[in-house]
């Protein structure tokens, strides 16, 4: 409770008390005494309120940072592999009418072999910022592994995904992404799949999400297959 509650519920019980006395005609002097002992019991309980709440505030700022730093990717600062599941995971049980997203960084090994692990580290970064600015708030941008990510769509059909999937893919292509003096381009495979009636739980449309992905990139990579 705030220090004002406390207060305001000290000030009610010290008045029920005096009430009562009054009703059942207590001498004045005991009143006073009564009084007097409930100053130091004020004291007391302000400086537990006080304290107690002091503790809780931090406790709960702890607890907020070790669920940022538990369900957030250090790199991308998109949600980890984790945390998407579980929320996809929930959104799938709750919302039928949605896409899913799957996104791979084509030839990456190259980037890392060619420019070094740093510069890869560089790539991953700005390409999870082409997602969260292509994407809406309510999505859920996931990096699902080294260089893959997925995206829940909720409220999306398969033309629309397809919309937004495009849009990254082109936004990504167009980048340029400077390291060392040296300026990059990269381009990125996608899979697309709507969720359907058929498809038995989340994992099954991952699955199919991947199989969309794995065909992108066998038909040359830096496009986008539903
Ligand atoms: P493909 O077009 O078929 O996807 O080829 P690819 O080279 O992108 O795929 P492959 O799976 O062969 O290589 C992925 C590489 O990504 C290998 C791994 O070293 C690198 N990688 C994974 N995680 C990270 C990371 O956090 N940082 C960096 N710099 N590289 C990473
Ligand atoms: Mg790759
Ligand atoms: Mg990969």
């Amino acid at each position: 409770i705030t220090n004002k509650m406390y207060l305001v519920m000290e000030i009610f019980q010290v008045s029920f008390v005096v009430f009562l006395m009054k009703i059942y005609r207590v001498p004045v002097q005991q009143l006073e005494i009564f009084l007097t002992f409930s100053i130091p019991f004020f004291l007391y309980g302000w400086a537990v309120v006080t304290i107690n709440r002091k503790a809780a505030v931090e406790m709960y700022g702890n607890a907020h940072q070790n669920y940022f730093y538990m369900s957030i990717d250090g790199l991308s600062h998109l949600l980890n592999r984790r945390s998407w599941y579980d929320k996809g995971q929930g959104l799938f049980t709750q919302e039928k009418g949605l896409s899913f997203i799957m996104l791979d960084i084509d030839h990456f090994k190259r980037v890392n072999d060619t420019y070094g692990h740093e510069c890869g580290d560089v790539v991953i970064e700005k390409i999870s910022s082409v997602l969260l600015e292509q994407t809406r708030d309510y999505d859920l941008v996931g990096r699902l592994g080294g260089e893959e990510f997925g995206i829940i769509l909720p409220h999306t059909d398969k033309h629309d995904a397809l919309e937004i999937a495009q849009r990254i893919r082109e936004a990504v292509e167009q980048l340029n992404i400077s390291y060392e003096g040296n300026t990059l381009h990269v381009t990125v495979s996608i899979g697309v799949i709507e969720n359907r009636a058929e498809i038995p739980n989340f994992g099954a449309l991952v699955k199919l999400g991947d199989k969309c992905l794995y065909e992108a990139k066998e038909r040359g990579r830096n496009q986008v297959v539903s």
